[in-house]
């Protein structure tokens, strides 16, 4: 660790209400269970500390890298230089206001869902069983049987480039298939709305339950992985290629393709970054030599080589 970033975290050690850990392994942070050393880790409490660490971090010159709570995410081996900062869990509480539900950004995406499943509020149900926190799933516009969080998003609330928490109406933002404009990385987002629309507790219940039967069959949700790997090309399904190419059951070293669903790779147990790395460069070839398709991959791929 450089100097300068000795000093910046004895900084933010100083500061009251936040969590500061050095030399952090990202693994432990990650659905994936994969991942080298942060550098500095830092967990606030509420979004006044937010604020307050990301003007400091300002002052210093320093861009943080944001997370949620990493089930979209392979971190390298080599670990990140610098600052992460930690939303997820930290960042808490749902407020319900009519047919809207206001959640803080750190707060997971499943109880958001069962809040508008116990409301009876209905429009939220594509996304039962979708891990991670409502900031990531913001970001990487998270969806799963034809809907996604945009088509109910609200407005967003997001600390911008000048470092102040501006709220952001949905007109005023930019998504697509697993994208956003967050993506850049710039902004982190502190709070969001959803509006939704009035039906019974027990139809919601009923059609997220059914969503969450659905995922336990097709996906290897007890597996340690970051969901799809690839997002789907224009008009047909990553996991078609991939199985039609039989893909299912290759490994590299810990990392597998899920011999469940072919577009998640698995960590078997101590699979690394360059193992996962290594694989998907392998099936991604496979694809396009059979289909001539190049698939893009939907998980976020951060850090260095060891
Ligand atoms: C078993 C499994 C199933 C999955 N199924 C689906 C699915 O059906 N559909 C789907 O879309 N995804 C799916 N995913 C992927 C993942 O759960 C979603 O993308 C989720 O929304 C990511 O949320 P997160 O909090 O974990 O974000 P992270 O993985 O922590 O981060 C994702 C991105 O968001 C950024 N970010 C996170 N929080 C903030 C914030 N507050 N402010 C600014 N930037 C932030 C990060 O920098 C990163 O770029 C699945 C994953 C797993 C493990």
């Amino acid at each position: 660790m450089s100097v300068t970033t000795v000093n910046l975290y004895q900084q933010l050690a100083q500061m009251s209400g936040l969590e500061v850990r050095r030399d952090e392994p990202m693994a432990r942070h990650t659905s994936f269970g994969i991942g080298g050393p942060a550098d500095i880790l830092v967990i606030p409490q509420d979004t006044v500390n937010l604020v307050e660490v990301v003007r400091t971090l300002a002052t210093a010159g320093r861009e943080p890298f944001y997370i949620g709570n990493g089930t979209n995410l392979l971190v390298r081996d080599g670990g990140i230089r610098g600052v992460v900062v930690k939303i997820a869990g930290a960042l808490t509480g749902i407020e319900h206001d009519g047919n809207r539900l206001i959640s803080a950004a750190g707060e997971s995406l499943a109880a958001v869902c069962h809040h508008a499943a116990q409301q009876g509020l209905c429009g939220l149900e594509f996304a039962a069983g979708i891990p991670g926190s409502v900031g990531g799933a913001i970001v990487m516009n998270a969806g799963a049987n034809g809907g996604e969080i945009a088509q109910v998003l609200e407005w967003v609330e997001a600390i911008n480039a000048g470092n102040e928490v501006n709220r952001y109406q949905r007109s005023e933002l930019d998504f697509d298939y697993r994208c956003s404009q967050f993506q850049a990385g710039r902004w982190v987002i502190t709070r969001a709305a959803v509006a939704l629309t009035a039906a019974t507790p027990s139809q919601v219940r009923q059609s997220m339950y059914e969503a969450v039967e659905k995922r336990c069959q097709r996906q290897p949700v007890s597996d340690r992985s970051a969901g799809c790997i690839f997002k789907h090309p224009p008009g047909d399904y990553a996991g078609r290629l991939l199985e039609e190419t039989d893909t299912k059951g290759m490994q590299v070293g810990g990392a597998m393709i899920s011999p469940k669903h072919a577009n998640f790779i698995i960590n078997t147990g101590g699979a690394t970054a360059t193992d996962v790395l290594a694989l998907i460069n392998q099936v991604h070839d496979k694809v396009e030599a059979k289909f001539g398709v190049r698939l893009d991959t939907e998980i976020c791929i951060r850090g260095e080589d060891m």
